[in-house]
């Protein structure tokens, strides 16, 4: 268009708006979705490298994790946050799969960009690629393994979700705690597993509480520290009484009215005590008067103050207790019951543990560790393994981890690819070029030569050994089934989906236009 009339668009624009248009803004795009991807590449699989993060306070984070490390490097180019959101839907959405999404996501721009400069057009690539991976909707399941729901098989899924994750000491432990965890409460809900990095020790102590873990330290001196069978109240506002001596109402005049307020105190005092005497451990959401704390105390109570609202609701769900905020409403159903209370100390912090009685609606993975990096990666890891069980479990299917499930989709969508008339087979190609990224990743950051691992793959796989992948830990070619390296369809699913996604996305934008006052101040987008 400039060509024609001589007159460049931003002309039109004030001097403060930058613009970049067709090609340009295209290929700058391109390029730094994939740079973001980069990023990450070296972190894929159990030989996957991790990261250090070192933000501008001196705070370090090392991690392995997709979406770790892309939400914590600040991107604010669009283009390359359209591809951290990649990390970020996947995470939200099942947990796993963040580094596998946004590899993809790097190998179909980079697909995409060839195919670009072949002159092939931006819509022809987005109908090629939405054709794959209708395609791939069709075929993943034809290529996965049904399971049945015992403990084995989904100790590997487990397992191989927490893979490269810091964790290889003590997985077999860890994996089985996963497994226990999701046969426990039997649902798929991500509340109902907490996930609570500990610290103090190591990860081969870590360990299944059913029921929830607070930090908190009891009120008084004088309260136990340990109940069994215990019924608790979970109390949602100051456990103090009026204070009459300052009620403004109350204009003393002779010393008699002194008597009175003291005895409108202590029966309320009373009251009080009556009622909360009831429970054995009570969870108050603010304050408790001097006095009541002493009343506690010595009915062998065991409190808690200040406890917040999100440990209200972990230990409602444990013990079945209602949040009462009105004493005198109180009745017996509102209270709740534990098998046990029982202080916990790790490191310098002291909680307190609930275990339900049977059939607990809530348990806790307590993780242990030596450094709170070590915690924190923990913490990712026992994640992505117990959403990838559960999905398993729901699924009753999983597929061949080490590549074996893209190398095959990538086989079964090129020899499909003939069929396709026009041009839009050459999309289809460039996208199962884009799946063997995996397999080739896997096997570089396992140190072998991704050409070999590739073409041995293919010429197994050409022979119907359709599990076949590459065991990174070992290094060798292999059936994946064998080697316990199994994961989630819909974990591949929604990587694939949201790679898709984005490429179109980035791919389809054809102009730039960074306005300085559009969203946030200085929207320097073009820089
Ligand atoms: P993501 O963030 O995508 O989950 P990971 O670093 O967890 O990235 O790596 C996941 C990939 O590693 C998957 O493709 C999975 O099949 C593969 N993988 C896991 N364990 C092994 C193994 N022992 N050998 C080869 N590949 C493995
Ligand atoms: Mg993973």
């Amino acid at each position: 268009m400039s060509e024609r009339t001589g007159l460049h668009p931003s002309n039109i624009l004030s001097e403060d708006i930058d613009r970049a248009s067709d090609r340009d803004a295209r290929s700058m795009n391109i390029a730094v979705g994939r740079a973001v991807a980069d990023v990450v590449k070296s972190t894929l699989g159990p030989r996957g490298r991790d990261k250090m993060l070192a933000d501008q306070g001196g705070g370090l984070a090392v991690t392995n994790d997709g979406d770790t490390v892309l939400s914590k490097m600040n991107i604010e180019h669009p283009a390359g946050k359209i591809v951290a959101d990649v990390a970020s839907t996947q995470k939200t959405e099942v947990s796993d799969g963040t580094t596998t999404a946004v590899i993809l996501t790097g190998s179909l721009l980079e697909e995409a960009e060839r195919l670009l400069d072949d002159g092939i057009h931006s819509t022809t690539i987005e109908r090629g690629y939405h054709q794959a991976i209708d395609r791939v909707l069709e075929l993943l399941p034809e290529i996965t393994i049904d399971i049945t729901t015992d403990s084995g098989i989904l100790q590997e899924v487990a397992a191989t979700a927490m893979t490269g994750k810091n964790v290889d000491v003590a997985r077999d432990h860890l994996s089985s705690l996963v497994v226990e965890a999701v046969r426990t409460v039997d649902q798929r809900d991500s509340d109902d597993i907490v996930v609570e990095p500990v610290g103090s020790g190591t990860p081969k102590e870590s360990e299944l509480l059913e029921g929830v873990l607070i930090e908190e330290e009891r009120i008084h001196d004088h309260m136990p520290y340990n109940i069994d069978d215990a019924t608790v109240l979970v109390y949602g506002s100051d456990l103090t009484f009026d204070d009459a001596q300052s009620d403004p109402a109350i204009d003393i005049t002779n010393p008699d009215q002194f008597e009175t307020i003291i005895e409108e105190e202590e029966r309320q005092f009373r009251d009080m005590a009556e009622e909360v005497s009831e429970a054995d451990v009570v969870l108050v959401d603010g304050n408790v008067d001097d006095m009541v704390m002493h009343f506690l105390a010595e009915e062998g109570i065991l409190a808690f103050d200040q406890v917040d609202r999100e440990d209200q609701r972990a230990i409602v769900r444990a013990t079945d207790a209602w949040v009462v905020s009105d004493l005198d409403e109180l009745s017996h159903s509102d209270l709740g019951h534990v098998r046990s209370v029982e202080r916990r100390i790790f490191g310098d912090d002291e909680y307190v543990a609930f275990t339900s009685d049977t059939d607990p609606g809530v348990v806790t993975l307590l993780l242990r560790s030596g450094t709170e990096h070590v915690g924190k990666e923990m913490e990712i890891a026992l994640t992505d393994a117990v959403d990838a069980v559960e999905i398993a479990l729901e699924e009753r299917a999983v597929l061949p981890g080490g590549g074996a499930s893209e190398i095959e989709l990538a086989r079964r969508l090129r020899s499909d690819a003939d069929a396709i008339d026009g041009r839009e087979q050459l999309a289809v190609e460039a996208f199962a070029n884009a799946l063997e990224t995996i397999p080739r990743t896997l096997a570089r950051t396992a140190g072998r030569d991704p050409i070999d691992v590739l073409t041995e793959l293919r010429t197994r796989h050409a022979e119907g050994a359709i599990a076949t992948g590459l065991d990174a830990t070992t290094g060798d070619v292999a059936e994946m089934t064998a080697r316990g390296v199994v994961e989630p369809l819909q974990v591949k699913n929604a990587a694939i989906d949201s790679a898709v996604d984005a490429t179109v996305t980035i791919v389809r934008i054809d102009d730039m236009i960074a306005a300085s006052n559009f969203n946030e101040p200085n929207t320097d987008i073009l820089s």
